[in-house]
C-alpha cells in the first residue's frame, strides 16, 4: 500500500506502542495471551483513533484551500474533539453540529468532550435531534459559513469515508512493521465498530498484505448484519482508493453485536466491568461508549473460549477516555 499518493498532514510522531497485557490475560484464566495497541496514546488533545484518520482529511481540506471545517457527532465526541483539537493546529475554524441521540443528553455545561469542545475554541455548536440527516445539517451550516466568506470543509461523522479510513489501513501496515519486529504471531485483532472507518481500514490493510489475520469488530451501536453492509461498503471504497486489486471477500467482515446493551452510549454492566477490570490490571482508561464495550467483547469472547487455547489477541484501543467523566455516577453506582 502506498499512501504517498494522498495528501496527508504529518500529526503521528511515530508508531504507537504495542504492548503485552499479562496481568488482564491472566485474570481471564491464561487461556490467550491478549496485547494491546495504543492508539489512546495517538497526538491530538487527549488521544484517540480520529487523528489517524485527520491526517488525510485536513490535507484535503487544505488543499481544498478551506478555512474552516465542520464536522459532526454525538454529544459526548471524540471525533468532535480531535477535529476541534486539529483545527486549533492548522489555525483553522471549527463548527460542530451534535446529534443528541439520548433525548436530553447535551448538556452545554456537560464534562467530558463537551467541556473540551468549548476549551478548544469551537466557534459554533448546534444541536439537532436524533435521527436528523446529519449531512444536510453540515452543509446547512456550510452553506451560511460560505454567505459569511468562509471556505468551509466537510469533515463526515467519525471522518468515515474513503479519505479518513485510509488512516487505518495505514495503521494495519504499521501494526504488521512491529509485529514483524516483535515476532509476534497474532491470531486476530479486536476493534470498536462504530462509524466503521476504523474497522474497514484495519480490515482492508490486513488483506491488501495477504497476513491472514482476521480482523473482529465490536459494534457500539447497529445489529451485526447493518454494521457489517456499513464496513463492508466502505472497505470497497477504501480498497478502490488505494488500489489493491482484489476486492475483500464479504466474508472477511465480521462484527458482533451482543455487547451494544440498550443502544449508544448507554451503560452496559459488561462495559462498566471492563473499564473497571482494564484499570485495575494494566493501568490503562478505557471509555465508557466505544472502548469499553470493544473491550467487554473482547473479555466475554476470551471467557467464552472463541479463542482457542494457546491464541495471542491484539486489543486496539482507540481511546475515549475524557467521556468518562461526564459517567460518574454510572461508575460509582
Ligand atoms: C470514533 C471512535 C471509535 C470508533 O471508530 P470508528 O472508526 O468510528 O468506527 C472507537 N473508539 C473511540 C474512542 C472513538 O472515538
Amino acid at each position: 500500500m502506498n499512501f504517498t499518493q494522498f495528501p496527508r498532514r504529518k500529526y503521528l510522531q511515530g508508531a504507537t506502542p504495542i504492548e503485552p497485557m499479562e496481568n488482564l490475560s491472566k485474570a481471564l484464566g491464561g487461556h490467550v495471551d491478549l496485547y494491546v495497541k495504543r492508539d489512546d496514546l495517538l497526538p491530538g488533545s487527549a488521544g484517540g483513533n480520529k487523528t489517524r484518520k485527520l491526517e488525510f482529511c485536513f490535507a484535503d481540506a487544505l488543499d481544498k484551500k478551506a478555512d474552516t471545517v465542520v464536522t459532526c457527532g454525538a454529544v459526548q465526541s471524540n471525533h468532535c474533539r480531535l477535529t476541534a483539537s486539529w483545527a486549533v493546529k492548522e489555525n483553522m475554524d471549527c463548527h460542530l453540529v451534535l446529534e443528541e441521540r439520548v433525548k436530553g443528553s447535551y448538556k452545554p455545561e456537560g464534562s467530558g468532550n463537551n467541556f473540551l469542545f468549548e476549551l478548544l475554541g469551537v466557534k459554533s455548536i448546534r444541536v439537532v435531534p436524533a435521527g436528523s440527516d446529519m449531512m444536510a445539517e453540515m452543509e446547512k451550516t456550510s452553506a451560511e459559513l460560505k454567505n459569511t466568506g468562509k471556505q468551509p470543509y466537510i469533515i463526515p461523522g467519525g471522518a468515515s469515508n474513503a479519505i479518513g479510513a485510509l488512516g487505518y489501513a495505514s495503521c494495519a501496515q504499521e501494526t504488521m512493521v512491529q509485529l514483524n519486529e516483535m515476532m509476534l504471531k497474532v491470531d486476530g485483532i479486536v476493534v470498536p465498530s462504530g462509524s466503521a472507518g476504523t474497522h474497514a481500514g484495519m480490515a482492508v490493510g490486513m488483506f491488501a498484505m495477504n497476513t491472514n489475520i482476521p480482523v473482529f469488530g465490536i459494534n457500539v451501536s447497529r445489529k451485526k448484519d447493518v454494521q457489517e453492509e456499513i464496513v463492508y461498503k466502505l472497505a470497497g471504497e477504501l480498497r478502490a482508493k488505494l488500489g489493491v486489486k482484489t476486492e475483500i471477500p464479504r466474508d472477511q467482515i465480521t462484527c458482533f453485536d451482543e455487547y451494544v446493551g440498550p443502544g449508544y452510549s448507554l451503560p452496559t454492566e459488561d462495559m462498566i466491568e471492563a473499564v473497571k477490570l482494564f484499570a485495575s490490571t494494566e493501568s490503562i482508561l478505557l471509555d465508557p461508549v466505544y472502548s469499553g464495550k470493544a473491550a467487554a467483547g473482547l473479555i466475554d469472547l476470551v471467557r467464552k473460549g472463541f479463542f482457542p487455547k494457546g491464541s495471542r489477541v491484539l486489543f486496539l484501543h482507540t481511546g475515549g477516555s475524557p467521556a468518562l467523566y461526564a459517567y460518574l455516577d454510572t461508575f460509582r453506582a
